[in-house]
């Protein structure tokens, strides 16, 4: 069993469509082990996207992610790394293929509606940057 952390970012919290985001990701298999609402500081956005530290829209990134709550949900499946990609589309929502989650709901590619883990080894470090296993049910 794989582990991948959903963020249900700012902008689709404002859209009020976390319950059709949640839907989705329950309808294509996956198993709910924690999923917590939070807004981040400005430290923890800044420590969870420190892999982009040195990219041109990091600053930004960190603006948005710390512009208002989120909803953060770790989840669980055969083969979730490659199947929550699968399901939330490409960074780009105009690259993104009809009817994955960044496509329906994403603004563009900052503002793109979900995180998502991109390897075995990231899903247990993000995870863990957000639940202790004491949280995590199932
Ligand atoms: P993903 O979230 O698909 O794994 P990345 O890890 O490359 O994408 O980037 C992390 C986040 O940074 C993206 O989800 C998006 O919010 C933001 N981002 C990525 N590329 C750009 C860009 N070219 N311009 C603005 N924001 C971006
Ligand atoms: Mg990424």
């Amino acid at each position: 069993m794989e582990r991948t952390l959903c963020i249900i970012k700012p902008d689709a919290v404002r859209k009020k469509v976390q319950g059709h985001i949640i839907q989705k990701i329950l309808d294509a298999g996956f198993q709910i082990l924690g999923m917590k609402m939070r807004h981040l500081t400005e430290a923890q956005a800044k420590a969870f996207y420190s892999i982009h530290k040195e990219k041109p829209f990091y600053k930004d990134l960190v603006e948005f992610m710390t512009s208002g709550p989120v909803v953060t949900i770790a989840l669980q499946k055969e083969n979730a790394i490659a199947d929550y990609r699968k399901l939330i589309g490409a960074t780009d929502p105009a690259k993104a293929d009809e009817g994955t989650v960044r496509k329906l709901y994403a603004n563009n590619v900052q503002e793109n509606a979900v995180h998502g883990s991109d390897s075995i080894e990231n899903g247990k470090i993000e995870v863990g940057f957000f639940f202790s296993e004491a949280e995590l049910a199932g």
